[in-house]
This record gives structure tokens, C-alpha cells and sequence, in this order.
């Protein structure tokens, strides 16, 4: 029997040693962290590719706090490339394809329109997408014949103010602003419609400057694809939806199912960040590093859904699995990100103190209101489902869509499930979630002297302390409120 030496600790096993500190205020130091080799945060908090945590609304939410989601894969192509789009949409300094209507349409159609996108204008379209003009709800406010045709209301083409492609956003802005308007069609010089900016989408840019985004002022998103051969038209498909990185996410990543992917997506996407996962172990992480991963997920069996260590017999407790993790990672210029059993601020100012640049978080956000699913009432109490991606119901999601039928419930017991599917308290919008968390490494980098996540990692100090010290550390002898 092989048994190695060390004492894996995890979490609740240490404390970190206050250290001196020339830290004046929390709010002086700075959280930003690599999610991976490309793509930096300023808030070093992703969103768990799980189906009751990320999709759509949760990485839009997690990208405007500085963060990033990444949406899970238990969902036919299309719609996840839909979702990733939706993403890309939320916010743009110019959107592409802005919403249009055609020349013959009637005033009626428009106002449907309008009214379908909740927006406040369509461009006129007309053959190869040559802009004829835009119809606007200040062009409809007072037409009383809902069967005149667009072209009769509309703005047309030569009263339009319209710029060319490549404007920068310092020009998009003046010229709204010189001529007080609100919409901004971007023209080719053959005539077609290239995208829109607004004025809107600008003021939100403004307001949101922690948001995580590329250079075209859309937000960033993750994707996560499986191992099997459809995964790379996944992939595909996401890529071409706009998604910034992928995430290979797969159990056990110190496989060779997970380093070809990764591989393999690293040949076909070479300007795509692609993060490989999950691993425990620094042999793990150096292959990862060698297939070519730009980001390594660091985590097996800690998850709070997660019963891979009961099942299976296999595991490393977290805090250790990250601190040998990142040893191997740095140096390589790859960060890692700490996958699971976060609960509190606390447990994320380990994670990074013990050497991962970012971390994700599953259960902690499955109860805010951009997760997926509906809120229920048990015992009174406002609650949201979380459900671990190796649950028994998760499987039989999973083979429902792959079959394309649904699995005879008699097949069921043939699952051997390594999560759980739970109840979570509702916990409002996930922005506050992560205010506290990040309240929390803020607080805890003043404790550490440390300016910057880089500093934490060399001034962190843990010290093991025992179950009366762990007692000792949450309140006590006293009747909680
Ligand atoms: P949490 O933040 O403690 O809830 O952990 C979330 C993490 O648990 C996810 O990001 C996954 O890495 C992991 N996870 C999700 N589903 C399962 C499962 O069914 N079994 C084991 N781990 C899971």
C-alpha cells in the first residue's frame, strides 16, 4: 500500500496568521486575478457550470460584478449556444445584429416589435441588409393608422447620423452626444447594416467599470463542453456564438479524455483560452499545463452536492489539493481556479491565500435570483433547488437529452450517483452574495499585509488549530438572533 505522508488539511483545519499590515482600508487593495492565461477579473469569482447555477442570467449578473460565469453543458447546442449569445448581447458598445424590420412592414408590426424586445427602435431594412432607414417609437407616437407602411414613418437613410466600423468608443460617445441622439447605426461603406450603438448601452458601460469585458464593451463568458466527439461541435458552436474561453469540465481531468480534449480544442481555437479540469493533484496540473490548458480547475469531491468521496473512495480535502496545485501551477504563468466547498468569505480568502488565483462557486449561488429555476415554499421557507451534474436526477436529464426519449424509470437504479440533489435558501440577487464574499477577502488581505492577490499568496500564513479553536472561531455562548 502506497500511503503518503503528509496531513491533507482542509479549510476548517487552519486559520490564517494576521500579519503586519501598512493597509489603510479595505477598500485599498486590489482583488484582481487571472481566471486564466487571458482573461483577467477584478473580482476573483466564477460561477459553477452547474444547471442550477449558470446559464444566461447568472453569467450576464457575474460579468457586470466583475466576475465571470460559466454556462454548464446539459443542454442541446443550440440552446447553449443561444445562451452564450445572450450573453454577448446583454451589453455592447455596439450590438450586432440589432433587431430590424422590413420596408413593407406596417406600423402595427413595429409596435409588436417594439413592444416583443422591450426596446426603443428597429432598423429598416431592405435586401443584403442595406439600411433604409430606423422607426423609432417617437416616429410612432402619434401615427393613428396602424396599417401605414414602415417606410411612410420612418426615419429614412439621409436623415440618419451613422458612423463606419472601427469607431472607438470615445467617438461613438461625442457624436451622440453632438447630436443628442440615442441611437447610432455603424454602416459599411457598401451600405449595409454593420451593428447599432446606443446611448444606453454607453451609460450602462459607465456605471458598471468593474464589469468583466472584451474590447468591444461585451461581456465575458465561459462555456463548458463534455469529452465526447459532440462536444467538439459544442465547442464549436459556442465559439462562434461568441464565447471567450471554454472550460473543459469533466470529473476526473488527470485523464486521457480530458488532456485530448483539451488538446484538441487548443488546435482548433488557438485564441480561445481553454481551461482544463478537474484536478487535485500537481501531476494533474502539470499535464494539464503540458496539453496545453490555460487555466487549470482545481477540486475532486468538495463540492456541497457533492458525495464523490463517499462513493468513491476518492478525493483530496480542498485547501491542500490547492496549496499542491498551485505550487506546481505557478511559474508556469497558469492560474488556478479553486472548484467548491466555499461557503463564506473565509473559506474564498483561503482558497486564494493558499495559491489559486480565482474561485467557483456552486451551491452558495444557487439560491440567488439569476439561477435557474423556480423558487418553492417548504416549511415556509423560500428555497431553490441545487442539484449536483452527477446527481441520480441529473443523469437522467442528461440521458433524456442525449436519447432524445425518456429513460424508463426502471433503468434508473443503474445510476451510481456522486452528488445529491438539495434545497438551498433563496438568497436574492447574486451581486450581494458576492459583495460579502468579496467584503471578506478584502478584509481578510488587510489582516495579511497584502495589496494584491500575488502578495497574499507570499505573506499567508496558516496555522492548524484544533476543534476547540474551531469552535472558538464562530460566535458562541451566546442565543443567536
Ligand atoms: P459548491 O460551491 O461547494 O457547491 O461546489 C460546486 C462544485 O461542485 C462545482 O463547481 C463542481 O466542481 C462540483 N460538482 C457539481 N456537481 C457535482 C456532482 O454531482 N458531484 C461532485 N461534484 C460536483
Amino acid at each position: 500500500m502506497k500511503l503518503r505522508s503528509e496531513t491533507a488539511l482542509t479549510f476548517d483545519d487552519v486559520l490564517l496568521v494576521p500579519q503586519y499590515s501598512k493597509i489603510k482600508s479595505r477598500h485599498g487593495v486590489n482583488t484582481r486575478a487571472k481566471f486564466s492565461r487571458n482573461i483577467e477579473l477584478a473580482v476573483p469569482v466564477v460561477s459553477s457550470n452547474m444547471d442550477t447555477v449558470t446559464e444566461s442570467g447568472m453569467a450576464i449578473a457575474m460579468a457586470r460584478t466583475g466576475g465571470i460565469g460559466v454556462i454548464h453543458r446539459f443542454m442541446t447546442i443550440d440552446r447553449m449556444a443561444a445562451e452564450v449569445a445572450k450573453v454577448k448581447r446583454a451589453e455592447s458598445f455596439m450590438v450586432d445584429h440589432p433587431y430590424s424590420i422590413s420596408l413593407n412592414s406596417t406600423v402595427a408590426d413595429a409596435r409588436s416589435a417594439l413592444a416583443e424586445h422591450n426596446i426603443g427602435g428597429l432598423m429598416v431594412l431592405g435586401a443584403d441588409d442595406q439600411l433604409l432607414g430606423m422607426i423609432t417609437n417617437r416616429d410612432l407616437m402619434f401615427e393613428s393608422n396602424s396599417d401605414r407602411p414602415v417606410h411612410e414613418v420612418m426615419t429614412t437613410r439621409d436623415k440618419l447620423v451613422t458612423v463606419g466600423a472601427g469607431t472607438s468608443l470615445e467617438d461613438a460617445r461625442s457624436m451622440l452626444h453632438l447630436h443628442r441622439i440615442e441611437k447610432l447605426p455603424v454602416v459599411h461603406p457598401d451600405g449595409r447594416l454593420l451593428g447599432l450603438i446606443t446611448a444606453q448601452d454607453l451609460v450602462k458601460m459607465d456605471m458598471t467599470t468593474n464589469a468583466t469585458k472584451d474590447k468591444h464593451g461585451r461581456l465575458l463568458v465561459a462555456a463548458a463542453v463534455g469529452v465526447k466527439d459532440e462536444d467538439i461541435s459544442r465547442a464549436d458552436a459556442c465559439v462562434k456564438a461568441g464565447a471567450d474561453a471554454l472550460v473543459v469540465d469533466i470529473a476526473h481531468g488527470h485523464s486521457d479524455l480530458a488532456l485530448n480534449m483539451v488538446r484538441q480544442l487548443k488546435s482548433m481555437f488557438p485564441t480561445i483560452d481553454v481551461i482544463g479540469g478537474n484536478v487535485a493533484t500537481g501531476a494533474g496540473v502539470n499535464d494539464m499545463i503540458s496539453a496545453g490548458a490555460d487555466g487549470v480547475k482545481v477540486g475532486v469531491g468538495a463540492g456541497s452536492i457533492c458525495i464523490t468521496r463517499i462513493v468513491t473512495g476518492f478525493g483530496v480535502p480542498q485547501l491542500f489539493a490547492i496549496a499542491e496545485c498551485a505550487d506546481a501551477a505557478h511559474g508556469q504563468g497558469v492560474p488556478i481556479i479553486a472548484d467548491g466547498g466555499i461557503r463564506t468569505g473565509g473559506d474564498l480568502t483561503k482558497s486564494l491565500a493558499a495559491g489559486a488565483s480565482t474561485a467557483m462557486i456552486g451551491g452558495l449561488l444557487a439560491g440567488t435570483d439569476e439561477s435557474p429555476g423556480a423558487t418553492v415554499v417548504r416549511d415556509g421557507r423560500r428555497v431553490k433547488v441545487v442539484r449536483g451534474m452527477a446527481s441520480l436526477t441529473a443523469n437522467i436529464d442528461r440521458q433524456e437529452v442525449d436519447l432524445k426519449r425518456e429513460v424508463d424509470p426502471a433503468d434508473w437504479e443503474k445510476v451510481v450517483a456522486e452528488g445529491v440533489e438539495a434545497m438551498v435558501p433563496v438568497r436574492g440577487p447574486a451581486q450581494d452574495i458576492v459583495y460579502q464574499l468579496v467584503g471578506g477577502l478584502r478584509s481578510g488581505m488587510s489582516y495579511a499585509g497584502a495589496a494584491s492577490i500575488s502578495e497574499l499568496w507570499q505573506k499567508a500564513e496558516f496555522i492548524r488549530i484544533t476543534s476547540a479553536g474551531k469552535s472558538e472561531s464562530n460566535s458562541h455562548d451566546v442565543d443567536r438572533l
